[in-house]
């Protein structure tokens, strides 16, 4: 354990275990928690427009209001031209007066027809905020049996989880900083998750491309950090094959690994394109 690149590689070794143990507990929750997030943003969506209708319809309802009261006006105007009607003195005055409750009446008529139409736009608007309430009804159910599910998932994996990720706090510190970026940036480039593999078979662990003797004897060696040319994967270590048997299983061996992620990849595509629907 003197060889500094021994205690480099164990550490990132130790890290990359915790983190799959991480990733496969995630991988059991799928994709729940991206549903319940989008379920979450949809109600919320939900609840931004029934405010904004509602609001819409306060403001009619002051509309209806305005209209209402200027109906009183022109109907104590009525009155008022009535009650002086009775004490002209010539027709003229009588009939300037008609006039003015013609208008008067002209103008409430005007006034209940924008009534009736603004109540109609409320009653549409009404309409609007029951539907959404409805559908939010059906989506806050939804949301509902999915974070049980989530949280029972979770409560799983609870304590595993809380000690992977304090396992993973120390182990990180462990890790020289300029390791550990590349590390976390092949991690994050990598699907499985990969960022430490061994050779195995002569073949990368990561991309499964052969891996060159010499470089293979590098990685034994352990003198430096020795990655893998092809997806620049730090290689661990060197699972030995017997060497007769190589040759010919090698390749055979590295089609049935490459079919297998394949297949993995393609029901992980079909997982997503189901939970789309
Ligand atoms: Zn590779």
């Amino acid at each position: 354990m003197d060889n500094p690149i021994v205690k480099k590689l164990e550490a990132l070794i130790k890290l990359q275990n915790v983190d799959s143990q991480l990733d496969e507990i995630k991988k059991v929750r799928g994709d729940l928690p991206e549903e319940v997030q989008d379920l979450e943003d949809e109600i919320e969506g939900y609840q931004t427009r029934i405010k904004k209708f509602e609001s819409e319809c306060d403001l009619l309802k002051d509309e209806i209001k305005n209209l209402r009261t200027a109906i009183k006006d022109s109907e104590r105007l009525i009155e008022k031209y009535e009650k002086q009607q009775n004490d002209v003195r010539n027709n003229r005055e009588f009939d300037a007066l008609a006039k003015e409750i013609e208008l008067q009446d002209l103008e409430i008529r005007i006034c209940n027809k924008k009534i009736r139409e603004v109540e109609e736009r409320i009653d549409k608007k009404e309409g609007m905020i029951g539907d959404t309430k409805e559908t939010m009804v059906e989506r806050q159910k939804d949301l509902d049996n999915k974070r049980t599910e989530l949280e029972v998932i979770l409560k799983e994996n609870e304590e595993d989880e809380r000690k992977l990720l304090k396992d993973r706090e120390r182990r990180t510190k462990q890790v020289e900083p300029r390791l550990l970026h590349a590390y976390n940036r092949l991690r994050k480039g990598s699907r499985n998750g990969l960022a430490v593999v061994s050779v195995e078979r002569h073949a990368c662990g990561g991309c499964f491309n052969i891996v060159p003797l010499q470089r293979q004897a590098e990685v034994k060696d352990r003198k430096k950090i020795i990655v893998c040319e092809h997806c620049g994967r730090i290689f661990a270590n060197v699972i030995d094959v017997i060497e007769e048997e190589a040759p010919k299983r090698k390749t055979r061996r590295k089609s049935t690994r490459k079919k297998r992620t394949t297949t993995r990849t393609t029901k992980k595509r079909a997982t997503r394109t189901r939970a789309k629907k």
